[in-house]
């Protein structure tokens, strides 16, 4: 038996199953399993979005056993989710006001991952068409192709949709921007399911470290995750400079000459200055160095 994780609390993991030959339908659709002694043994961890091998299935009882994990293709730690393709970032365009330099911070946070990023403009509604096609404009410039959508008047939500079809995404952004709202909208028997999945599991959902997908009705999961608001970021300079759309998009046409520059003014750099979030580059840049020096003054 072939599924996906879809529930983790301490020892118990919620597994939706997948038809396969051998079991072309399934008298049930989700198992809640424990780990197999031998997985214990050799420390294999269970995660949210892992794809596992299922063995002695108990249909009445819905139990079974996990007997084996493939292999990851993405691994995110905070929140934790194997199998990730994508994560959508959502920010309001108003209330609150859109603030580019925390935008930015979770584009960072975003990149450091390595999925793919599908950044969605909420409330819409709050704002002229002139402020919109503004910030598209922008947006475009920085290297990203918002979506604009109004939660509340139900408008761009249906293109939303082919973007999160047959993969796992994690939602991501502030609080306030209608992330829940989304989500509900997406997912309209989300609570119904919620409320399935914690009796299951035989807790509230809203524990610590605690992450669920959510199917989503034309095929895919949802993972939601609150707690990813505060993005700090921990990474090389090097890592920082390969976050930024602009930089990247500029190596792509020339190289540095030196294979170590951060694009502060080295002789023989490739990269232009003359860009709107240089600024935030540089000082997120400084934030790095200073949190490397004082990791490497405290060791
Ligand atoms: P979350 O904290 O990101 O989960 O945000 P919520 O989903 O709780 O929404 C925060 C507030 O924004 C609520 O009062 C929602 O009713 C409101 N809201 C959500 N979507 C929209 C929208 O498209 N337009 C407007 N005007 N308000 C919205
Ligand atoms: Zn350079």
């Amino acid at each position: 038996l072939l599924g996906t994780v879809i529930a983790v609390q301490a020892n118990y993991y919620l597994v939706k199953l997948q038809p396969t030959l051998e079991y072309p339908s399934l008298p049930v659709t989700e198992l809640l399993c424990t780990r197999r002694a031998r997985l214990k043994k050799v420390g294999q961890q269970v995660m949210v979005g892992d794809h596992v091998e299922v063995e002695q299935p108990d249909w009445a009882g819905q139990r079974g056993a996990i007997a084996a994990v493939h292999p990851r293709s993405t691994q995110l730690d905070r929140p934790p989710v194997a199998n990730a393709d994508q994560i959508l970032l959502v920010f309001a365009i108003a209330e609150p006001a859109l603030d580019c330099h925390q935008l930015t911070r979770f584009l960072v946070k975003a990149e450091l991952t390595g999925l793919q990023i599908c950044l969605c403009l909420n409330k819409q509604d709050l704002v002229t068409a002139a402020v919109q096609t503004n910030w598209q404009q922008r947006l475009i410039q920085w290297g990203y192709q918002p979506q604009f959508i109004s939660v509340q008047a139900q408008r761009g939500v249906d293109a939303l949709k082919p973007h999160l079809q047959d993969r796992i995404t994690v939602v991501s952004g502030p609080s306030g921007v209608g992330k829940s709202s989304l989500i509900n909208t997406l997912i309209p028997a989300a609570q119904l399911r919620v409320n399935a999945v914690s009796g299951k599991l035989g807790r509230g959902r809203h524990t610590t470290r605690h992450v669920e997908l959510f199917d989503l009705p034309q095929g895919g999961l949802l993972a939601d995750t609150p707690g990813f608001n505060q993005p700090d970021i921990t990474c090389t300079p090097t890592e920082l400079a390969n976050c930024f759309p602009e930089i990247r998009a500029q190596l792509a046409e020339h190289r540095c000459q030196f294979a170590d520059c951060l694009h502060r003014g080295e002789p023989g750099c490739a990269v232009s200055q003359d860009w709107e979030r240089y600024t935030d580059y540089r000082q997120i840049l400084e934030d790095c160095e200073t949190q490397a020096q004082a990791a490497h003054d405290s060791a």
